[in-house]
């Protein structure tokens, strides 16, 4: 393994500490997935990114990572209180369609965007609806311990008592009694014996299509829920790593850690990280400021606050230039800024591919390069200083290419090497022509040049058949190839 000097901001202790694994080789992280009732959006690819981050440096690192990402497909209540109609139930009800064929429509969409991101499937992606068992185990366990209780069918969370013994509010920095005097009293509430109690359990009304029977009514359970008992089950009573968007700080993850500590008498998780929020030209995302822009309308262009559209690579790439923790403004103005600094970080690459090498070399510097690559990853994720190291990089390719400065083979390895790592590898972004999953250009293009080649051989055998079906099948995959003079030219449309 290599040395490891990981520090992560831990939003819990309001700190950067160095990542010490509870187990040495392995690391188990879980981050709260999408609620699938909707097209994936831009809310939902920072946190995606930010993890995907820390799930390959961990594993660059040497660990055996197991990330866990949830699905919300049961719960998750309209309006954020705890009454309120599914919002999967209420899409379902709408377009006439059993509740899982909804989850399953929007979370084959949510996959392609990810896959387009780049962004790499988590180990285990465990659906709320499909741990209802073990969530009524849960809620069971708290009343047990006396820190919820049953009213009218329902079960709620003893906020004030569990406040007594613990302290409610930790995480996000909130005592009790702001919040019981911010909270506002909601119709049903009158169940509640406090305004702060949040439900574990709901009774379901009867126009509820998503239930589930337990000891308590036919019902389903409370949001907070599906993550302490999914993250206990697939990585234990405690474990590494919880992260999420800053959103989630309060209610969510402060109810989380309300409700395992009641569960097991312990906090469930080491180091809570929290990824900032995107606005939209200085403004909130969200349904009322018209400024709600999917991830395909991003992709395509389709939104009438974008001037055109951004490649997958560009969105990475361009939240990859902020560190985590800072706020990230999507405007068209930076889109185009960052989809320059990418292309010209693409173009490094490229020229790099085709530099030839000299006998001595004049390039110096490579080895600190890749040091402080190092030192700014584990400066807490610090991806922007990285991205600004492969800039200097660029510099160095460029000047061997005009010949201000010479590489030897070996220098020219080191270079590749670095790009490989710390672009394609890390921050997992990739050169324009690459599918998803494949940096390495050189067998790509020598497989095509090997098309080619042969389409050539057959035209000058005058075998018409395999040269034609060559092009035609080409064309149908993408790739423009053009007869020239000097020979022949392709590229993917
Ligand atoms: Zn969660």
């Amino acid at each position: 393994m290599k040395a490891n000097n990981l520090t992560i901001y831990n939003s819990l202790s309001r700190r950067k500490e160095l990542f010490k694994p509870i187990h040495p080789e392995r690391v188990g992280m879980y981050v709260c997935g999408p609620t699938v009732y909707g097209d994936g959006h831009l809310g939902h690819a920072r946190p995606a990114i930010t993890f995907d981050i820390l799930f390959r440096y961990l594993q660059h690192l040497g660990y055996k990572v197991r990330y866990v990402r949830n699905i919300t497909d049961v719960g998750h209540l309209v309006n954020d209180a705890d009454d309120g109609e599914d919002k999967i139930a209420v899409k379902a009800r709408l377009e006439q369609l059993e509740p899982m064929e909804v989850v399953q429509h929007y979370l084959n969409r949510y996959h392609k965007a990810m896959e387009k991101l780049n962004v790499l499937p988590p180990s285990i992606e465990p659906h709320a609806s499909g741990h209802i068992v073990e969530q009524i185990g849960y809620v069971q366990s708290i009343l047990d311990a006396g820190y919820a209780y049953e009213s009218e069918g329902s079960v709620y969370f003893d906020v004030p008592k569990y406040n007594a013994d613990h302290h409610y509010g930790k995480l996000s920095g909130r005592n009790i009694d702001e919040l019981q005097a911010n909270t506002r009293e909601l119709d049903g509430q009158s169940e509640k014996r406090n305004p702060a109690d949040f439900a574990l359990w709901k009774k379901a009304a009867p126009e509820h299509i998503m239930h589930w029977p337990s000891p308590w009514s036919e019902g389903f359970p409370g949001w907070h829920l599906e993550c302490s008992c999914m993250g206990e089950k697939y990585l234990g009573e405690t474990f590494d790593i919880h992260g999420g968007g800053m959103d989630l700080m309060f209610p969510h993850h402060e109810c989380e850690i309300a409700q395992s500590v009641a569960h097991n008498g312990h906090d469930a998780v080491h180091y809570w990280m929290h990824n900032n929020m995107i606005t939209i030209d200085g403004k909130k995302m969200g349904k009322s400021y018209g400024n709600f822009i999917t991830l395909d309308q991003f992709f395509e262009g389709s939104h009438p606050l974008l001037t055109q559209a951004y490649s997958p690579m560009t969105i990475r790439f361009f939240i990859l230039m902020a560190q985590y923790r800072s706020t990230l403004d999507f405007g068209n103005e930076a889109l185009q800024a960052a989809e320059k600094a990418y292309k010209r970080m693409a173009d490094g690459w490229r020229r790099l591919l085709d530099l030839k090498p000299s006998e001595t070399g004049t390039v110096t510097g490579l080895d600190e390069l890749e040091a402080k690559m190092y030192e700014a990853m584990d400066d807490d994720l610090n991806t922007p200083v990285v991205i600004g190291h492969l800039f200097d990089l660029c510099r160095i390719v460029n000047q061997v290419n005009d010949g201000t400065a010479k590489a030897t083979a070996a220098d020219l390895d080191k270079m590749k090497q670095l790009f490989q790592t710390f672009l394609f590898d890390i921050l997992g972004v990739l050169p324009p022509e690459a599918a998803a999953g494949s940096a390495n250009l050189r067998p790509y293009e020598e497989a095509v040049d090997l098309l080619l080649q042969i389409r050539a051989e057959s035209k000058a055998k005058k075998d018409w058949a395999t040269s034609d079906l060559i092009r035609d099948r080409m064309a149908a995959m993408g790739f423009d190839v053009k007869d020239t003079k000097d020979g022949v030219e392709w590229k993917l449309r």
